[in-house]
């Protein structure tokens, strides 16, 4: 946790130069086009910066860059050895520049300032050690054919792969990504959501610096529907990799299908539900950590444990303690390092959010605090931390995702009632299950269909578990040996003895 003071954040951020280029071939790249688009902070509505607005030519010559790059070796032919050290290298780096990096993403995208350092930027350099680590313990295979035959099963990289990312971790989205496609020598094409392209393109810089030598790691800034499409459609791409909401991930799956049918990954929005049970020794320890888990970050997370089934007899209990917390959510100014929930990512998302308040009266639950937007002085986006009561699963409060910081509290009467709650969902990524029976505990993880289930915690968090969901939670995996796979084919090679 950083010592540094709210007053010493505004004066770095006012004194900061914030570069706002694509990176393409390793050059500092403007749009063809000359046109740009504006990077507004939600702290405050302050202009940041005139970003490249991008579109197919653009990605074009990424695209050109990444496949010459990729051809010619200069990084895919490196031996491993010497791509491990480079990303050593560059996780060092990413730790040295802590404090620019996260200003940066904070000042992008609204997040407290705290969080961005003790958590954003640890794990992202984490994320590069964790792969350069990892990338010479990769072996290929000898088969058991025979001994006629000698086959090889080799792991060859996919060649130039896209990832399109959010904005709600930009830079660890970003890296859960590009770590793993560069540790297996991929070419890498990296475009950030138009809300948070900053610190992509401060990676970048220092990837270079680092020594991904140029070409390998390109940035194309702009908009989803010109440069996150193009790369979809590209017929020279190997591989598009993509988090972000389910409805745009399903057109990755048209754009495949429409182009090159290259590979696609996808990591998808969420509903998760967090299930405490009477069973539980300690109501009050669950509610807390639950809803610390719900406003962190001010809601904007796929994993958000957005619906809290908890059992009849708890929930009075449930709900006191959540009221207790959302006192320390009081969102405040991200660059206070006391602040512990900051800005939604911008105006219209914000309006978003609040929409759901109305729509939760309508069908018939009750606001049992925050619903409203405040600080509105400062010409940020700032909503209060909000309970929604009395909420039944078919209500949209229960199946959407908000993507804010709003709880909805569903009762139900016994476990076998918070099962099928849990699972009637299109959604299916994180979940959780609060009990001190074990057997229930091993029961209910096993029937909840989701990728990650949490028992008597919600934080746990490393980069060797896999993360990803079931459902229209997406498709394959980041994080974890297991996400080197996506970014490999598989080669088998007959040998005739
Ligand atoms: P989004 O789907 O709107 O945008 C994600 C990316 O897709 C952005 O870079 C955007 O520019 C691009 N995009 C938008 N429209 C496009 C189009 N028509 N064609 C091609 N590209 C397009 O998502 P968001 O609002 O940036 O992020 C929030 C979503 O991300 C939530 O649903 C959240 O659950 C999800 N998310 C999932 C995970 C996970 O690991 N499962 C992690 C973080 C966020």
């Amino acid at each position: 946790m950083t010592q540094q003071t709210t007053a010493h954040w505004h004066a770095a951020a006012k004194s900061m130069k914030i570069r706002a280029h694509g990176i393409i071939g390793g050059k500092s790249t403007q749009a063809q086009s000359g046109k740009t688009f504006a990077s507004v902070s939600p702290i405050d509505g302050a202009h940041l910066a005139e970003v490249p607005l991008m579109d197919s030519a653009d990605v074009d010559m990424a695209v050109a860059s990444a496949r010459t790059a990729f051809e010619d070796g200069r990084w895919s032919h490196q031996p491993p050895a010497a791509r491990k050290a480079v990303l050593m290298r560059f996780a060092e780096l990413i730790r040295e520049s802590r404090d620019e990096l996260a200003l940066l993403e904070t000042l992008d995208m609204g997040k407290p300032i705290a969080d961005s350092l003790s958590i954003d930027v640890r794990a992202v350099a984490n994320c590069y050690s964790y792969y350069g680590e990892a990338l010479d313990k990769v072996y290929d295979e000898v088969a058991p054919t025979g001994k006629d035959f000698f086959a090889m099963v080799t792991k060859e990289p996919l060649g130039v792969v896209a990832a399109v990312v959010p904005w709600n971790f930009p830079m660890l989205m970003a890296s859960w990504k590009v770590a793993p496609a560069l540790a297996m020598g991929n070419s890498v094409i990296l475009k950030p959501a138009e809300q948070s392209s900053l610190t992509a393109i401060r990676l970048a810089e220092l990837a270079l610096e680092a020594g991904v030598p140029e070409g390998v790691f390109n940035v194309v800034t702009g908009l989803g529907p010109d440069v996150g499409r193009a790369l979809g459609m590209h017929m020279d791409i190997d591989g598009l990799f993509f988090t972000g909401s389910t409805q745009v991930g399903k057109y990755f799956m048209e754009y495949a299908a429409k182009s090159n049918l290259k590979k696609i990954g996808l990591e998808l929005g969420g509903k998760s539900p967090n299930i405490i049970l009477s069973s539980y020794r300690d109501t009050a320890h669950a509610a807390r950590v639950s809803a610390n888990s719900a406003w962190f970050n001010q809601g904007e997370m796929c994993t958000c444990p957005s619906r809290l089934i908890v059992e009849d007899s708890i929930h009075d209990e449930v709900i006191e303690v959540l009221k207790d917390v959302a006192k320390t959510y009081a969102p405040g100014d991200p660059l206070d390092p006391a602040t512990s929930m900051g800005a939604l990512v911008d105006a219209r998302h914000t309006q978003r959010v609040l929409g759901f308040v109305d729509i939760a009266r309508e069908e018939g639950a009750d606001v049992v605090i925050g619903g409203r937007k405040t600080r509105e002085k400062t010409g940020g986006s700032y909503v209060e931390p909000t309970i929604f009561d009395n909420v039944t699963n078919d209500m949209r409060v229960a199946q959407e995702e908000i993507f804010g910081p709003m709880i909805s509290v569903i009762s139900v009467k016994d476990q076998d009632e918070a099962i099928k709650v849990a699972n009637d969902s299109p959604y299916g990524l994180a979940s959780a299950v609060w009990t001190d029976d074990l057997s229930t505990a091993h029961k209910m993880s096993s029937k909840i269909r989701a990728g990650m289930v949490y028992v008597n915690c919600y934080d746990a968090d490393d980069m060797t578990t896999p993360f990803g969901g079931y459902k229209q939670s997406g498709i394959g995996r980041d994080k974890s040996l297991h996400a080197l796979d996506k970014y490999v084919e598989l080669k088998a090679t007959w040998i005739k003895l």
